[in-house]
């Protein structure tokens, strides 16, 4: 199926590893200009040039903190220097938390809600006007179940991941009429590089492999009872940039393995 997404520009953020990067391989395929952006720019630097290499697109890695107001302001500088803007941009660096509320800081609270919340904020006003003059745009939040079904170890993710879902649906609100559409997905259990390190940590404890370790939370939680891999995301975020999603607007996906357990 041709997606139509041929030599569209994404903005990515934390395209280097993970989902993130899954999706920038994604979209690569579909023939789609790529800006990454990760704070760890050595391994950033090497993955745009290894899917450069891969495929005909052209990959611009350009060093990011999210949570940095002017970090956010060089990303729109440079992308506006090598593509003359965007037409999509995807809100994906983000990352777990530990803590109690009774025992974490406002400063705890205050960095997850600079990452989380304030950064797709600054994202959307950095390229909206961009998408705007293009005649239109896709921009997608990659929260979390946890925004809906709260995990009792990381209140500030779950709460700062509520919070993006709900920017996510004022901002589609605002910006539908510039043909910009606006969605969030939430995943679920996600196999990522960085499972496979606390899988390897917390396992020693228990006298169990890391495989072992994943295979018993995904059989605990997600009635599929696996892991999805990061492709199987990617596949959901590139059909929700294609024109072939023209009608998803405001909306927020479960890809869940069935985790979710509401209606
Ligand atoms: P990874 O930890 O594998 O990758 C995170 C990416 O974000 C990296 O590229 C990292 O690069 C980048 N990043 C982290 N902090 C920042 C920052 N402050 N500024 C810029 N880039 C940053 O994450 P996942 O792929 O697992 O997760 C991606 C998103 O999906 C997150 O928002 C997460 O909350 C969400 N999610 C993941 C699930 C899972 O099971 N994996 C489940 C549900 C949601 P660097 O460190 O170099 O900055």
């Amino acid at each position: 199926m041709d997606l139509g997404l041929k030599d569209k520009v994404a903005v990515i953020t934390g395209g280097s590893v993970g989902i993130g990067l899954a999706v920038a391989e994604g979209l690569a395929r579909e023939g789609v200009h790529l800006v990454l952006c990760a704070r760890n720019e050595e391994r950033l630097l090497q993955v745009a040039e290894e899917i450069q290499k891969q495929s005909s697109v052209k990959v611009l890695g350009v060093k990011t903190d999210v949570s940095v107001a002017a970090d956010i302001d060089n990303l729109r500088f440079q992308v506006e220097k090598a593509f003359g803007g965007a037409d999509i941009l995807i809100n994906n660096a983000g990352t777990g938390s530990e803590e109690t509320i009774m025992n974490a800081s406002d400063e705890k609270w205050q960095h997850y809600w600079d990452l989380h919340v304030m950064a797709a904020i600054r994202l959307a006003r950095a390229f909206v006007p961009y998408m705007r003059k293009r005649g239109g745009g896709v921009i997608l939040h990659n929260a979390s179940i946890c925004a809906k079904q709260p995990l009792w170890y990381e209140p500030i993710y779950n709460t700062t991941k509520a919070a993006l879902v709900m920017f996510s649906k004022c901002l589609a609100n605002e910006v539908i009429g510039d043909n910009i559409r606006v969605n969030t997905i939430n995943p679920g259990l996600v196999l990522t590089p960085d499972w496979w390190k606390t899988a390897g940590i917390l396992c020693e404890k228990e006298g169990i492999t890391a495989k072992q370790y994943l295979d018993r939370i995904a059989k605990e939680n997600a009635p599929i009872g696996r892991f999805a891999a990061p492709e199987e995301l990617a596949n959901f975020f590139v059909f929700l940039c294609s024109p072939r999603a023209s009608y998803s607007v405001g909306s927020t996906y479960y890809v869940d393995g069935g985790w979710l357990k509401v209606i």
